[in-house]
């Protein structure tokens, strides 16, 4: 459901009793270059048009006080710079924030937060991103301080590291920041440099086919991954697969261990392909840009390994309906969502017959949206 700012504002006057000033950073949904963002490698995400919204006011003293309108629970905490206890909650992602962005030198007023949001949570989308850049935006807003959008998002990833223990890249991050209406991003996870790349979706559409599960290995296998990647790139004297070149790895590839080995093929090959989508989505070649995505399934599927049944059946079913041009899982994997790229003509076909095959074999609706990119982080004035 679309949040109304006036809503918003109304529920924060009756929760603290003070005028707010509204924040919010969107989702994300990856194009292509998955698992590659913390190998120093290309990905191409945009933002969602969907939001996670912050309603928040300064108050005296150095308490934190949070309410979630999703999970329906008001937390509190004291600035500090040292990391809480993590807790496995939700308050992890906002008070580790907030500690991320003491250390980095930003001196934050106590405050007042209000947090809703339109993005799906826990579906691959990066809610949790979303959640730390909104967070952060208030926080820095309230207490009128600034900081770069970088810094913003290499914040929020460090309160992911020690506050709830996900060793995630980059990339949700930056694109929460940085995204750009009508424009994917190109992003060189070594620099964080972010090229924007027109995303003009008329003749084509982007289907967001979320599968509504979460598979419990999702955590424990997204950081076996990573240091499967930091083992491959050991083993050829490399501080990361982004300095791995292909032919070198085939050279030498007989000499890896399994799964090592594939894990690394993936990261390698994915990279290539990011490069080759970003330049077939300029020159507004589809049919490749397609073609590169349901490539990067297959990989993410067979080599990388962290795909899933419900994933699988979405691409499989996608493909061979008429004026699909691509598809594949998106995010970390193990469940959550799937993208589709389409023929705009076949648009509404393809909502109405991928919703039936999946309720068929699964027996539960799937959910489905279509998507434009939409702004990164920013203060929403009156
Ligand atoms: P994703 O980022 O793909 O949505 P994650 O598991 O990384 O999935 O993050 C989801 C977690 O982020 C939730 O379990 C919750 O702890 C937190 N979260 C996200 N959005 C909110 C919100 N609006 N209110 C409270 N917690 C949230
Ligand atoms: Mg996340």
């Amino acid at each position: 459901m679309p949040i109304h700012p006036d809503t918003l504002r109304a529920r924060f006057r009756e929760h603290f009793v003070a005028e707010p000033r509204l924040f919010r950073a969107p989702g994300r949904v990856n194009l292509i270059g998955e698992h590659t963002d913390y190998n120093d490698g290309f990905v191409l995400p945009l933002a969602l048009e969907k939001s996670t919204w912050v309603a928040a006011a300064p108050r005296a003293g150095k308490r934190v006080r949070v309410h979630s309108a999703a999970v329906g629970e008001t937390k509190e905490f004291e600035l500090g710079t040292s990391w809480p206890a993590r807790r496995g909650a939700w308050v992890d992602y906002v008070e580790g924030m907030a500690v991320a962005l003491m250390q980095a030198g930003v001196p934050l007023a106590g405050a007042d937060l209000l947090i809703d949001t339109e993005v799906p949570v826990g579906a691959g989308l990066s809610s949790s991103a979303a959640l730390e850049l909104a967070v952060g935006r208030a926080l820095i807003g309230v207490s009128e301080c600034e900081l770069t959008p970088v810094a913003l998002a290499r914040a929020g990833q460090r309160a992911e590291h020690e506050a709830v223990g996900i060793r995630c890249g980059l990339m949700d991050q930056l694109t929460a920041a940085l995204g750009q209406a009508g424009h994917a991003l190109l992003i060189d996870c070594r620099t964080n440099e972010a090229t924007p790349v027109p995303l003009p979706l008329d003749d084509v559409s982007l289907l967001v086919v979320d599968t509504r599960v979460k598979h419990s290995l999702a955590t424990s296998a997204y950081n076996t991954r990573r240091a499967e990647c930091e083992e491959g790139a050991r083993s050829f004297g490399a501080s990361s697969l982004r300095d791995v070149a292909l032919d070198a790895f085939h050279a030498r590839e007989a000499q890896l261990r399994d799964p090592v080995r594939r894990r690394v093929r993936h990261v390698l090959e994915e990279n290539a392909r990011t490069l080759d989508a970003a330049d077939a989505l300029r020159r507004g070649d589809w049919v490749r840009l397609g073609q590169r995505m349901s490539a990067s399934h297959r990989s993410l599927r067979d080599d990388f390994e962290v795909s899933c049944a419900e994933l699988d059946f979405v691409v499989d079913t996608a493909l061979a309906l008429p004026g699909v041009l691509g598809a594949r899982m998106t995010g970390g994997g193990f469940g959550g969502c799937a993208v589709v790229l389409g023929r705009h003509a076949a648009e509404a076909a393809l909502s109405a017959s991928l919703r039936a095959a999946f309720a068929r074999w699964f027996g539960r609706e799937p959910g489905l949206f279509f998507t434009r990119a939409g702004p990164g982080a920013g203060e929403v004035r009156a």
